[in-house]
């Protein structure tokens, strides 16, 4: 198998866990009726908790194929930088620059809308682009419904693809989660989607120093590191400081996965 048949995954059959929901809730129903509620009750929750619980797992294949580590040998780490473009960016392009980085940047499609230069600086610098939704609706993207996963996927890509002019091939779920509707969204736009390996929880409330050990301790060959800029707490770009200097001191490099 080539590199490239393992990194691209596209979902092909975007709807194959609906059979099997139906299936679970005719047994659930059976179950009730033949030995009552005492099996039916706890048989029913346990079988909604199987099909809620990997939407909140960023590197569950449940309901879409997902790519969470690089393949092969390579000495090489993807460093993936989520949320902006930001006020930050002029500055994060800086730090790529200086310790000779390529990253992908999952970009929030109006936030692009609203600043396509930064995305052209971006893409100038030799980095890529993917597709992080149009809003990033972070509180409610787990349970949008169909039609509203559908357009945050397709407009941003199609905000993403009137910047740079070629469509982004890339993926990620706002804070990771992803429901059953986001799969035919990707299908449609052939677009694989990202997960990570290493990540360091710099949400809302972080501590540097935390953040950046989380991140050094998972660093191997083939990492995909998760990493954000412009958020509140500020501290984003003192981390991806020192994750490329974690990089490049381990003799790793960061570049894109083509
Ligand atoms: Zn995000």
């Amino acid at each position: 198998m080539t590199v490239p048949e393992t990194l691209y995954r596209i979902p092909r059959r975007p709807w194959r866990w609906l059979p099997w929901l139906v299936l679970s809730q005719v047994l659930v129903v059976l179950a009730w009726v033949a030995w009552g509620w005492r099996c039916g009750l706890p048989l029913m929750v346990a079988s909604h908790a199987l099909f809620m619980v990997p939407v909140f797992l960023p590197n569950s294949r449940f309901y879409a194929p997902v790519l969470s580590r690089l393949p092969g040998q390579a000495r090489k780490v993807w460093l993936t930088i989520d949320d902006g473009p930001s006020e930050e960016t002029p500055a994060v392009l800086e730090l790529l620059d200086r310790y000779e980085a390529k990253a992908t940047f999952f970009l929030v499609g109006e936030r692009a809308q609203a600043r396509p230069e930064l995305v052209q600086a971006m893409l100038a610098r030799g980095h890529s682009l993917g597709n992080h939704s149009h809003r990033h609706p972070q509180t409610r993207f787990w349970r949008l419904g169909r039609q509203a996963i559908a357009e945050e996927i397709a407009q941003c890509q199609q905000a993403l693809t009137a910047i740079a002019g070629t469509p982004p091939r890339w993926y990620r779920s706002v804070v990771g989660m992803t429901n059953p509707f986001v799969a035919p969204a990707l299908k449609q736009w052939q677009l694989t989607r990202v997960g990570w390996s290493a990540r360091g929880f710099d949400g809302v409330d972080c501590t540097p120093g935390q953040v950046v050990e989380r991140i050094t301790r998972d660093l191997a060959p083939g990492s995909i590191v998760l990493l954000h800029e412009g958020a509140a707490h500020g501290h984003n770009l003192a981390i991806i400081e020192a994750v490329l200097q974690a990089v490049q001191a381990r003799g790793l490099h960061a570049g894109l996965p083509d």
